[in-house]
């Protein structure tokens, strides 16, 4: 008999708990054999012991194949508290230098822009997650004063930079053969020049894969203007994360977009979560889309080698967004839970 599969979930804040309640009905209902654990970690863990999550959280997490987080955020903690001392830990304490966005709109969910569709938008943004500008490297000095400066230096190593690079090649070579790497080389001149050389000498081991090179605010504007034209992109820490969010509205908002962190090839386990954050606004009514964390759930499947199982969550997700129930934000009226049940019960259905 295989091993279960092992799954730390880490509701968070907000609108976690509520989300990931629905991601674990739907992975519930694959039949893939699990094991599932509660991670009590976030804000409210703060209070009561002075950070986010234990001393020996990375060890704890590394005994799991892989965690799917909620949310964290809190209006009365600072987003260097809660981000730093949660999920950038875990990010680069575990080495995830893989950040893995799909940005497909699903047939139903409606379109920002007008005249588009699905056929428009079918994107896989892989984002370094490790280094680059958000390598916390930097500091402020004479604090408080007009004399006051801050130093925000951004890290780029050939060895980071050429690992995620050549992941992307990979993706652009069983997607559609073209990867798009966006940077800002012309205005920044070490770090994304590095970059540019890594993207060049690693083109040369993908003769199939033709390379775009993109100015960031160019591309930006590409996505609006004309996304059908761009399949995969590979960007630095910063830029990766600003694109991801135009992607997402174009996919139907943040209620819908997933994401994978992932150290591939490593053993370490992947960490998953949707792409929005605790949104205390409509936090407690039962309302949040639920979609990005199951979406999120579906990769955590493909990523833990249980493709089949993923197939069956995407399809059940597009048959909700297709004939619902959805919730509000993509032009529904239904609850986080009816949908989480909607989608649980055609996922069973087909298992
Ligand atoms: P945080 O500080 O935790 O990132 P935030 O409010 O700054 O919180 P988000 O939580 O991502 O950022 O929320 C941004 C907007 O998107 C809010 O209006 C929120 O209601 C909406 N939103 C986020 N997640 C969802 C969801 N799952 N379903 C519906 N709307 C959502």
């Amino acid at each position: 008999m295989t091993r279960p599969l092992r799954v730390a979930l880490l509701p968070g804040d907000g609108v976690g708990p509520e989300v990931i309640a629905e991601a674990r009905r739907v992975l519930e209902a694959t039949g893939v054999a699990l094991e599932l654990e509660e991670l009590p970690w976030g804000s409210a863990f703060w209070r009561e012991h002075g950070r986010m999550m234990p001393e020996d959280a990375l060890e704890i997490v590394r005994g799991f194949d892989a965690v799917l987080l909620g949310a964290v955020g809190d209006a009365s903690l600072p987003d260097d508290v809660t981000l730093w001392g949660l999920l950038l830990e875990l990010r680069q304490g575990l080495d995830l230098w893989a950040n893995v966005r799909p940005a497909r709109l699903l047939p139903g969910i409606p379109c920002p822009l007008a005249g588009r569709g699905p056929d428009d938008v079918d994107m896989l943004f892989i984002r370094e997650n490790t280094e680059g500008e958000y390598s916390g490297v930097g500091g402020r000095a004479h604090r408080g004063t007009s004399a006051e400066v801050a130093i925000e230096a951004s890290v780029f190593t050939r060895a980071g930079c050429d690992r995620v690079v050549r992941y992307a090649f990979e993706h652009a070579r069983e997607r559609r053969g073209v990867l798009t790497s966006a940077t800002k080389s012309n205005a920044s001149r070490y770090g994304y020049t590095l970059w540019d050389e890594v993207v060049r000498a690693a083109a040369a081991d993908f003769p199939e894969v033709r390379v775009e090179h993109v100015l960031v605010d160019a591309l930006c504007a590409r996505m609006v203007l004309d996304p059908a034209s761009i399949d995969v992109v590979v960007a630095s820490n910063l830029f990766g994360d600003v694109l991801t969010d135009v992607a997402a509205a174009l996919q139907g908002g943040l209620g819908v977009a997933a994401s994978a962190n992932v150290a591939p090839d490593s053993g370490t386990p992947g960490l998953f979560e949707p792409v929005h954050g605790s949104a205390p606004d409509i936090a407690g009514q039962g309302v949040a889309n639920p979609t990005g964390a199951i979406w999120s759930t579906a990769l955590l499947l493909e990523h833990t080698g249980h493709a089949d199982a993923a197939a069956r969550v995407m399809s059940a997700l597009e048959s909700a967004a297709r004939h619902g129930p959805k919730t509000r934000d993509v032009g529904g009226e239904a609850s986080t839970r009816e949908v989480g049940e909607a989608v649980a019960a055609r996922v069973a259905d087909a298992t």
